[in-house]
């Protein structure tokens, strides 16, 4: 079996240059190209996870199968590969350090003083291997989160060094990304920028193999020949990523460029076939000429970031290719909705998603957003705590459970529809102790959720402390809201219907984890299917 191969990718001048999205690219082209490839990225914050972040922080907070809740780049990953990503594929400097202090407290260093140069760079260049163990890989991509001249950072580039000095040129191999500016001024796109970030990795020892330049316009050959002599990387290493509608564009703009098989030629990998990106080209082409036009809205607390609603976002733009259809996702704070405006905020809209969420803030805007739904047979896909807040709302309307609620919000509800599970009564600590990942989940036959999925079984994410009550099972089903999904082992519920409803869903689990660009989630894809009409 071969030697794996490492691909780093570092980022310089400025955060947010899209990073995740170049390395999922750049993974695309080359799992297209018949390789096998994984993505991992490590971020240099000191939370074990970013499970206990806001999501004004840092966006959303995405799940794995395996249960990890990790950094929103690993959606991108899952999106673009189609290959479920782990635990394994997100490390922070919290996790790294615990382990590291875990081992101190066992004695596994013998007597020496414990420092970043060994026992820090050991353990995060063991758990860049760690991805690939069994060599289940030919090739790892990994994303080092933040910017180069951080100091958070100065132990990741330092690891990446010395990898590159361990496993040769031939094995490992750098991808810098950087931006280069347009002044409108003068006329000019500038270099310098890019000169010192890579003066600034050169300074810790590392001489990029390819670089990336974030542009807004197009760069003509001269600004790259320079970038190329000044960095001291072959012209052919210089690529542009000019900005583009969507991110599922960049891979054919980067295999217009032939990044892939720089990548490979350096990486001395053959690549002879062209890659095969027919279904990608698929995708593009359907969603760009859509026959259909839909505005959906989104219901949520964080609608100020939308990245906090990432992979429900490009979950919209998966399902919405599928189904030929342009879709507008109006972003509607659901702090913002009250009785009195709940026509003027949700009239005209062909469906409406409720997001998932935390605690009471916006939380009766969500409960009137569901309200409105039902009573107006508008299409509905409540997520996890959107789903919580449908079930209030029928509880309060239809059951007539004056003052239903959920006890994360209400723990003195005389009505508690929603209620916490058993399993989390006895747990103090936040961290990594939701109900998280992959769990079963059964479906009855004659329900919108098996039309969407076609089959009775199926696994999905999941990350929630609260639950459907199972006392109030019999009078839900008897007047009109049908557990339609439960889980086999726990009997807990999974899935609720409004029986007579255009396309009313809640469901507790997270599908918008799930979607990727090759196989949308089928949720979205009926959801937006109801939405046309
Ligand atoms: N706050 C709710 C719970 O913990 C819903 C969580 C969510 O929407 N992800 O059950």
């Amino acid at each position: 079996m071969a030697d794996v191969k490492y691909v780093f990718v570092t980022g310089g001048v400025t955060s947010s240059l899209g990073k995740g999205i170049i390395s999922a690219s750049l993974a695309k082209l080359l799992q297209a190209r018949g390789y096998s490839v994984t993505i991992q990225k490590l971020d240099p914050y000191i939370n074990v996870d970013p499970g206990t972040l806001n999501p004004y922080e840092h966006g959303e907070c995405y799940v794995t199968l395996d249960g990890a809740e990790t950094d929103l780049d690993l959606g991108h990953y899952e999106r673009f590969l189609n290959v479920p990503t782990s635990q394994a594929n997100n490390v922070t400097t919290g996790r790294i350090y615990q382990s590291v202090i875990n081992k101190e407290r066992k004695g596994d260093y013998l007597g020496k003083t414990v420092q970043v140069i060994p026992h820090i760079t050991d353990e995060i260049k063991r758990r860049i291997k760690l991805v690939t163990s069994g060599n289940k890989f030919d090739i790892v991509i990994t994303e080092i989160g933040g910017t180069v001249g951080d100091i958070e950072s100065l132990p990741y580039i330092e690891s990446v060094r010395q990898l590159k000095w361990e496993l040769g040129t031939q094995n490992c191999l750098v991808v810098h990304l950087t931006l280069v500016p347009y002044l409108s001024s003068t006329g000019e796109s500038k270099t310098k920028p890019t000169q010192h970030s890579v003066k600034e990795l050169l300074e810790t020892g590392i001489q990029p193999d390819v670089l990336v330049l974030r542009t807004e316009r197009p760069l003509n050959q001269d600004i790259k020949r320079k970038v190329a002599l000044f960095c001291n990387v072959e012209e052919s290493a210089v690529i542009e990523s000019v900005d583009v509608s969507t991110i599922y564009e960049v891979p054919i703009k980067m295999v217009e460029q032939g990044l892939d098989k720089t990548v490979l030629r350096k990486l001395a990998l053959p690549f002879d076939a062209e890659p095969d990106l027919a279904e990608w080209r698929e995708f593009l082409t359907k969603l760009k000429n859509p026959k259909h036009s839909i505005k959906v809205g989104l219901v949520g607390k964080y609608v100020e970031l939308p990245d906090a609603y990432k992979s429900i976002a490009e979950s919209f733009i998966h399902s919405g290719a599928m189904n030929e259809c342009a879709i507008e996702v109006v972003y509607i704070h659901s702090e913002d909705i009250f009785e009195n405006n709940v026509e003027k905020k949700l009239g005209g809209l062909n469906g409406i998603l409720v997001a998932p969420g935390f605690g009471s803030r916006g939380i009766e805007g969500k409960i009137l957003t569901a309200k409105y739904a039902r009573e107006n047979n508008i299409p509905f896909l409540g997520i996890c705590l959107g789903m919580q807040c449908a079930v209030i709302e029928f509880a309060r309307n239809v059951l007539k459970l004056d003052g239903a609620h959920s006890t994360e919000i209400n723990h003195k509800t005389k009505y508690p529809v929603i209620d916490l599970m058993e399993e989390q009564k006895s747990i103090i600590d936040k961290g990594g102790t939701m109900r998280l990942g992959g769990y079963k989940c059964v479906i009855a036959k004659n329900s919108k959720a098996y039309e969407a999925y076609g089959k009775t079984e199926i696994i999905e994410r999941h990350r929630h402390r609260y639950e459907f009550n199972d006392k109030y099972f019999e009078e839900f089903k008897k007047n009109g809201m049908a557990p339609v999904g439960i889980n086999p082992d726990s009997n807990l519920v999974e899935i609720m219907e409004i029986t007579d409803h255009k396309w009313f869903v809640g469901v507790q689990f997270h599908p918008e984890y799930s979607s990727t660009v090759i196989s949308p989630h089928p949720l979205f894809v009926n959801f937006i299917k109801a939405c046309i009409g």
